[in-house]
């Protein structure tokens, strides 16, 4: 199958094609994040394709995926009066179906979900995917509604994120690790993806995952009447914001916008690696020494952003991004960040998710002390809300079937046959 699209390495300058699975250049150098380039250089947006599937043509995807939602885009007003930006844009992920948004799990996790989907092969191997939640979540509603055998593996706190409209189907397995905290449960992923011959999904290395949030920058361009100057995020991995400056700049060469907007991210000021790296014009991003994240976590009002090793000086990672787009890095106390929330379910009437509320806090600051001006058009992306609403209307329970692994069993070198014929259980459906 010819596709529209090849992979290629920042670092070494290989091109080749696409087997809907590599994470990385073949050849062996310093990492970088492989990017995409498209047989298509202009920006063609598919009218009558609804959600993130009509930017297919920029999109590493080998099919589109039935019902795929989209992050929706509005100029906010109101809240733009209240923080004294009158060219204020919001792209909101979620769920809140009175403005067009339906993704379920409630973040934008879902649109890294469906591009991944998209991109795997014909007869794809079990995907294992290692999450603290909000991805976990999306996966397993994805891989369960289109049939596709995948892991799921979260620390056990990750467990009440795992709720759902539908019952899943028996081709998705969850597995919660007692004790384990997110490096553990990657770590405990990635050994049982090559004991049972499964795939990693691969976080922010994954080309598609990227891709699936740089629809967001599509969106905006194609609601705004002119493209951003500005854009807001809260950050964790940062890739999200990885992929709306990889998306600009693919628009500035296709001449459809001027310059990428200055990337404006923003962490939680309890617990910030990317900032005080940023700051300190360090060469790697890592935290202070003796303090594990999952203790940041807990005094964080956003613990989905206490990312301990994000791809920062990586070739095309966080610091090349904000270089290349004159951006900054931000701070948002608790007691900011849950002001902030309580003033957009004020002012535009739906709930947030915590990471939105800290970007929110984040501009806030920023308007107030002129580091982003009231003639500057603003992107602010709300990577997740709606939640509340979707729990009221829809009335998810938690998902049924979750194999706990005990910290005695998980510490072994070997995985117990009752897990391996748990997980290869998810084979099943797609092999009948
Ligand atoms: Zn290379």
């Amino acid at each position: 199958m010819t596709l529209h699209y090849a992979l290629t390495c920042p670092v070494c300058g290989w091109q080749g094609a696409d087997d809907g699975l590599a994470l990385g250049c073949p050849r062996s150098h310093a990492p970088g994040l492989l990017q995409t380039s498209y047989t298509r250089r202009e920006f063609t947006p598919r009218p009558q394709t609804d959600g993130m599937f009509r930017y297919q043509d920029w999109l590493p995807v080998r099919r589109t995926v039935p019902d795929a939602g989209s992050a929706v885009v509005y100029p906010a007003t109101r809240l733009g009066a209240a923080l004294g930006l009158p060219d204020l844009w919001v792209s909101f992920s979620g769920y809140w179906p009175e403005r067009g948004a339906r993704l379920e799990t409630a973040t934008f996790k879902e649109l890294e979900a469906y591009c991944v989907l998209g991109r795997l092969p014909e007869d794809p191997p079990t995907l294992v995917v290692a999450s603290v939640g909000n991805t976990a979540a999306a996966f397993a509603r994805l891989c369960s509604r289109y049939a596709l055998p995948c892991v799921i593996v979260v620390p056990e706190t990750g467990v009440e994120r795992l709720e759902f409209t539908e019952p899943l189907a028996p081709c998705v397995r969850l597995l919660a690790l007692e004790g384990a905290d997110y490096a553990e449960t990657i770590a405990y992923a990635d050994a049982l993806a090559l004991r049972m011959g499964g795939q990693v999904e691969g976080g922010t290395r994954n080309v598609a995952r990227r891709a699936g949030l740089g629809t967001v920058w599509l969106s905006a361009v194609e609601a705004m009447p002119r493209p951003a100057d500005v854009y807001v995020q809260a950050v964790g991995s940062a890739a999200g914001a990885i992929a709306v400056h990889e998306a600009a700049a693919r628009l500035v060469r296709a001449g459809a916008s001027e310059c990428p907007p200055r990337l404006m991210l923003c962490q939680n000021a309890e617990y910030a690696p990317l900032y005080d790296a940023w700051c300190a014009e360090r060469d790697d991003a890592v935290p202070d020494a003796g303090e594990r994240p999952e203790e940041a976590a807990e005094r964080c009002l956003a613990d989905e952003l206490t990312n301990a090793r994000p791809p920062y000086a990586v070739a095309g990672g966080v610091r090349d991004c904000l270089t290349g787009s004159h951006g900054r890095m931000l701070l948002a106390g608790r007691e900011d960040a849950l002001a902030a929330g309580a003033l957009f379910a004020e002012v535009e009437g739906v709930d947030i998710e915590p990471a939105s509320a800290v970007a929110l806090a984040g501009l806030r600051r920023a308007a107030q002390d002129r580091t982003i001006t009231p003639d500057e058009s603003v992107l602010l992306n709300i990577t997740g809300g709606g939640r509340g609403h979707m729990r009221r209307r829809l009335q998810p329970t938690r998902a049924a079937h979750i194999h706990r692994v005990r910290r005695a069993e998980r510490s072994s070198d070997s995985f117990s046959r009752d897990l391996l014929h748990h997980c290869e259980a998810a084979q099943a459906p797609t092999r009948a």
